[in-house]
Formats: structure tokens, sequence, C-alpha cells
């Protein structure tokens, strides 16, 4: 019996990575939908090597390139429009959604599939920024299995007890430890952030990853979202996760518990690792990733982050204590603001600066339902946008 696989984002980095292990294993999975959004030429490569039955064209002004190319892919199902994935998300023949889409962007498809209650690889962290309280409740609600990919979640979820579900408490938890590999700058000086570009910014010393993630390493806003999901994955508080940095990204994170043990995760920085992790649990699925050698490693070095020059984990915490719409205006402000410095429009400490003025600005709102959140989402990024142009007019 193989199980149905829907990748949202396959033309994206988790998305490849996805595919990878997919393909070192077709007795036990099926391609049946993925998502592409506006990389038609990865599209096409990968429609060359893997036969999905559905392809969802998530922005339509591709359909007209992509209906010159359908005679080459018989099998497959062509559709356009976000409308689309959510629907698929949904079918019978979906056993596991990989939420692989970046940004809020993802948050549709990623409810409809935990409302399906399908299992969900969750790549797609944002989702869980926003509205972490909504997606697990609802996840608790259908029964569907949210398995962390983040390599840092995955590897918490390693070293808990088989059979635990994301969402439950720990027994026996002391503290969460998300390592942080500190990024491109972390010992570049406070003076030379000023002058940092998008190429360098995107240079992440360990892992290879898509433009917006890498950008969120090199603020450390990365790792302050990833707090925020790790406080909703695990039903913890923020006091009970700590973040440690260490550079050669080889523990993926730790788990302290109550009698003075501490689990750890191990592996070489490649995400095929999780995913292959959350495909096959609760089997360990084989596959061909680099493997450590202890007799290589020299050293594992520790260092606590550098709050004063990267404020983004601080903020996050404080986002998520909080409460209300705080995260869910963190997040937006700063898919924005991330955005203006991919563009040139902005430097990169006025990623953080207009994320401050944007949280700052807009009052705390309570919010319960996703068209709320929607809509908090627009006002936020309409804020953002207008810090942007006056930023660039001053
Ligand atoms: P990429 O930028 O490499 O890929 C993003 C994917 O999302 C692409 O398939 C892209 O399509 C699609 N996409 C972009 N915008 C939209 C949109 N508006 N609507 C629908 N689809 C869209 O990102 P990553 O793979 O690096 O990251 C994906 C998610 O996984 C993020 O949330 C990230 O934080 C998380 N993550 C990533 C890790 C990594 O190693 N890369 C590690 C841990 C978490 P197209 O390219 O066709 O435009
Ligand atoms: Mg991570």
């Amino acid at each position: 019996m193989t199980r149905g696989v829907a990748v949202f984002g396959a033309t994206g980095s988790i998305g490849c990575s996805t595919l990878a292990v997919l393909a070192a294993h077709p007795d036990q999975f099926r391609l049946e939908v993925i998502s592409a959004h506006d990389n038609m030429d990865r599209l096409l490569d990968i429609l060359k090597t893997h036969q999905p039955k559905h392809v969802v064209l998530t922005n339509p002004e591709h359909w007209e390139t992509a209906k010159t190319h359908r005679h080459r892919f018989p099998q497959v199902i062509f559709h356009a429009g976000m409308s689309c994935l959510n629907e698929l998300a949904q079918s019978p023949d979906v056993d596991i959604v990989v939420a692989g889409i970046v940004g809020a962007a993802g948050l549709r498809s990623t409810m409809a599939a935990v409302t399906a209650g399908k299992q969900v690889l969750l790549a797609n962290k944002e989702a869980l920024v926003m509205a972490g309280s909504f997606v697990m409740r609802e996840a608790q609600r259908t029964g569907a299995r949210i398995l962390p990919l983040d390599s840092e979640h995955n590897a918490i979820f390693q070293c808990l007890p088989k059979g635990y579900q994301t969402g439950e408490s720990i027994q026996g938890l002391e503290q969460l430890i998300l390592t942080c590999s500190g990024g491109p700058f972390r010992t570049l000086d406070a003076s030379a952030l000023k002058t940092v570009t998008p190429a360098m910014a995107c240079q992440h010393p360990n892992w290879s990853m898509g433009a917006k993630i890498s950008i969120d390493s090199a603020t450390l806003m990365n790792k302050g979202l990833e707090l925020i999901e790790a406080c909703h994955l695990f039903a913890v508080q923020p006091a009970q996760v700590d973040v440690v940095v260490h550079p050669q990204s080889i523990i993926h994170s730790m788990v302290a518990f109550c009698d003075g043990s501490i689990l750890a995760q191990l592996g070489a920085a490649d995400m095929r690792i999780p995913i292959a992790y959350s495909l096959g649990y609760p089997t360990r699925l084989a596959i061909d990733v680099p493997r450590l050698n202890w007799r290589d490693l020299r050293e594992l070095q520790f260092e606590i982050p550098r709050h004063a020059d990267f404020p983004a984990i601080e903020m996050a915490r404080a986002a998520y204590e909080s409460g209300a719409d705080r995260p869910l205006v963190l997040n937006a402000a700063n898919e924005m603001a991330v955005a203006a410095f991919l563009n040139g429009a902005i430097g990169f400490q006025q990623i953080m600066t207009i994320v401050a003025e944007c949280l700052n600005r807009l009052p705390r709102q309570p919010i319960s339902v996703v068209e709320d959140m929607i809509l908090r989402d627009a006002d936020v990024r309409a804020l953002a946008k207008s810090l942007v142009e006056a930023s660039i007019c001053s």
C-alpha cells in the first residue's frame, strides 16, 4: 500500500528536498499533488522526473504558459488558483500534505489540510506564528497529525517518546533548547551591519534555503518565529524555551527533562533528514545523505545570542507573551520588510525597525477567526508598505 502525498510549494527548497526523499521510496509513496507559484522552469524540470497526478499553479497568471507545455505531460491534470490547492488538500487520495509554501500565503492551504484531518508535515512556520492556537485546536478537533519539518522542532520531536502527539504537554519537561547557527553575521561588528547586502545575508554558513528564511536567519527572526512555533507545537510557554547559538549546526535542538537528562538530535545540516523522519514516521526511511563522522567532529561551540544587535528573538518572545494579534503583526511586518530588503528598498537594520514600528503603531487586537486574521494581515502589510515608502523618501 502506498500513501498519497501532496507537496505544497514543490518548486521551493523544502519542496525539492521532499521530492528527492519521495523519489527514493516509490514503493511507499505516490505523488498526488504538487504546487508551484512563479517558478515555471523548475516546475517543468520537476515534471520531467516526477509523475504527480495533479499540478496546481497557485499563481493563475502562468496558466497560458502551462497550456503550451501540457501536451508533454498527458498524464498530469493541471489546475490554476489557490482554491484548487485547498480543495485537493481534502482529497481522499491524499494522506500526507507537505506544507512547504513560504509565508502567510501558506496559511489557507495548511489550514485546509488540517481541517481535512491529514498528516501535515509542517515547514510553513509562518502559519503557526499567525494562527497557531487556531491550527492546533483544529488539529485536535479533526485528528490531523502535525509533524514538524523545521529541523529544530523535528529534533525535539525525535527526542520525545514514540506516540507523543504535537500539541500535547511533554511529561517531565524542564526546558526546550533551540539551537541557532547565528547566521552569516554572527561575528560581524554591529557597525558593519548597516552596509550588508541581500547577497551577503543570503549566504547562510550551513544551510541552503529559500531567500526569505535565509534573511530571517541573518536577522535571527527565524529563531524568533521558531520560538513561537515551539510554544504551539509542544504546548510550552516562552519561558521554557531557551535559544543557544551553535555555529556548527550539528546539534539540531535539545530537550532538558526534570531528572537532569538532556536529549539531543544530531546530524548533517540537510533537510532531507527531518523530511524523511516525518514522511516515514513512525518507521525510519533510509536516505543517502552525508553522515556525521565523530572522528571529524573537533568542536561543538555554544554561545549566547547577541540580543542587543539582533533583537528579533526577544521581540518574538514578547509578541507571543502579549498574545492576541501580536505574533501575526510581527510576522506580516517581517515578511514585508524582508521583501523590501531583498528588493534593495531598505537596509538590513531597517527590517527590525519596521517590525518594531508596526507593533508600536497598531493597537493590540484580539483575533479569533481566520477571516479576521487575513484582514489584520492586510492592515499590517499596508502599514509596513507605507513605512518602507517613507524610508525610501527620507
Ligand atoms: P522557497 O522560497 O525555496 O520556496 C517557497 C515555495 O512557496 C515555492 O514553491 C514557491 O513557489 C511557493 N510560493 C511562494 N509564494 C507563494 C504564494 N504567494 N502562493 C503560493 N505559493 C507560493 O522557501 P523554502 O522552501 O526555503 O521555505 C518554505 C517554508 O519552509 C518557509 O515557511 C520556511 O520558513 C520553511 N522552512 C524552510 C527550511 C529550508 O531549509 N528551506 C527549513 C525550515 C523551514 P515558486 O518558487 O514557484 O514561486
Ligand atoms: Mg529551523
